[in-house]
C-alpha cells in the first residue's frame, strides 16, 4: 500500500552549491548528507513540510546519476512513495502490468529498502517505492 510521497529527488552537478541554494534561497531546513555507495551518490536532505527534497550528486562517472546528468543536464530525477511493504508492492504493481526496474528490493539512504518502477510505465516519471529502514 502506498502511504504518501516521501521525497522528491533532484540530480545535481555540484552538491555544495545546490545545498547553499536550497538552504539560503529557498529557506528549506537542511537535514544533512549521506553517501550511498550502492547507488554511487551523495544525497543531501531537506525538509519541505511533510516531504523531503533529496539532492543527488554522483560519486563516480559510472553512477546512474552521472548518466542522467549527461543526458538531461540534471533536474527532477524521481518521486518516491513510502510503502508499508516494498516486496508486496513490487508484486502488486507487476501483477497490474507495471514493468519494474527492480524486482528485488535494494538498499537506499537511511537503511530504507527501495525499488524503482520503469518510467515507461508512468509517462516518463521514475517512481521509487521506499520502505523505511526502521519499519522492516
Ligand atoms: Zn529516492
Amino acid at each position: 500500500m502506498i502511504k504518501k510521497i516521501d521525497h522528491i529527488a533532484i540530480a545535481v552537478r555540484n552538491l555544495q552549491e545546490e545545498i547553499a541554494r536550497y538552504r539560503d534561497v529557498l529557506g528549506l531546513t537542511f537535514l544533512g548528507t549521506e553517501v550511498v555507495p550502492e547507488q554511487k551518490v551523495t544525497v543531501a536532505f531537506f525538509q519541505a513540510g511533510d516531504v523531503h527534497i533529496e539532492l543527488l550528486e554522483p560519486l563516480a562517472a559510472d553512477s546512474p546519476i552521472s548518466a542522467f546528468i549527461e543526458k538531461k543536464g540534471g533536474g527532477l530525477h524521481h518521486v518516491s512513495f513510502e510503502v508499508d511493504d516494498v516486496r508486496a508492492q513490487i508484486d502488486a504493481l507487476q501483477s497490474r502490468g507495471v514493468q519494474m526496474l527492480d524486482r528485488e528490493p535494494r538498499r537506499g539512504a537511511h537503511g530504507a529498502r527501495i525499488a524503482f518502477a520503469h518510467p515507461k510505465s508512468f509517462s516518463g516519471v521514475l517512481y521509487e517505492l521506499q520502505q523505511k529502514g526502521d519499519a522492516s
